[in-house]
């Protein structure tokens, strides 16, 4: 992989990566999601990013990944976390009602007892649990299905909501969203760049039948007002990607809240 410092190795960053959490190497930046009715801001997806001391900014396609392999991505999940529902409280505290979405991965649920954390970490943050939402990213195939399942119906039955993450996309599968516990479902860049007519009538009978279970669908990848255009013609509910909003640091992305 070649970041800006020049060629790394995965090693060196597997062995950096055990230190980065600790070290504060990590920060969360947040994307608004957009209401599709009203325009307005009603979500955020916090994103993870690792300042690497000598490499600089090293993306999570990159470093997920080795830390699932390590088991470092238990302190990264607990991090930011973290950071969403503070974000969380203090953007009540201005009277802004806006939810925030974490990405969790198949290896965080299976892992870690995590659901137990999630229902901790609202309460102690006094928050109302549907003002989180987890986003499961299908990083591989899921192989120990019933467990994650399971898991899943505790998050719901906490009162968290479920996002199935990548929705359309090749390793994500299309029949989890009837067979998981989800309250919303996110639509893979994929489809509103480059969806084609075959797929197009599944994925339209897929989410009708989503709808009628009162799931909210979000379009990811919003990049033109052409993709724009084709998440409202899949009926979506919600729209995210770098036309509407890239993701920003806590303090910016509270002055585009302010304005
Ligand atoms: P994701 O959860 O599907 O997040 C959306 C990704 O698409 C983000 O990339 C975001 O920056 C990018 N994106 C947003 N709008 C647009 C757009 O209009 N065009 C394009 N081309 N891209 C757009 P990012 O931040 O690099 O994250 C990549 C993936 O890494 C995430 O995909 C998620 O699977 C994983 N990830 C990020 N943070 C975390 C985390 O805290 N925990 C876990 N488990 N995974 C994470
Ligand atoms: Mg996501
Ligand atoms: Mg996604």
């Amino acid at each position: 992989m070649r970041l800006t410092g020049g060629v790394v190795t995965n090693a060196e960053l597997v062995s950096d990566l055990g230190e980065a959490s600790a070290r504060g190497e990590l920060f969360a930046v947040f994307q608004p999601q957009f209401d599709l009715a009203n325009g307005s801001i009603v979500a955020a997806e916090a994103l993870c990013r690792w300042r690497h001391p000598k490499h600089g900014i090293v993306p999570p396609d990159t470093f997920i990944p080795l830390a699932e392999a390590t088991g470092a991505i238990g302190a990264i999940g607990r991090f930011m976390l973290d950071q969403g529902l503070r974000a969380v409280v203090a953007w009540r505290r201005l009277g802004l009602p806006i939810g925030v979405s974490v990405n969790v991965s198949p290896v965080q649920l299976s892992t870690e007892d995590l659901v137990d954390h999630l229902g901790e970490r609202i309460e102690a943050h006094s928050l109302p649990a549907g003002a989180l939402t987890v986003e499961l990213t299908e990083s591989r195939p899921l192989d120990d299905f019933a467990d994650i399942a399971d898991r899943l119906r505790r998050v719901r039955a906490l009162g968290i909501g479920v996002a199935l993450d990548d929705f359309g996309a090749g390793h994500a599968s299309p029949e989890h969203l009837e067979q998981l516990p989800v309250t919303e479902v996110k639509l893979d860049k994929s489809i509103v760049q480059s969806g084609t007519d075959a797929t197009w009538r599944e994925l339209a009978e897929r989410l009708r039948g989503a709808r009628a279970r009162d799931l909210t669908v979000v379009a990811e990848g919003i990049e033109t007002p052409s993709h724009l255009r084709r998440a409202r013609d899949l009926l979506c509910d919600r729209a995210q990607g770098f036309l509407l909003g890239r993701p920003l640091e806590r303090a910016s992305f509270d002055a585009l809240l302010a304005r």
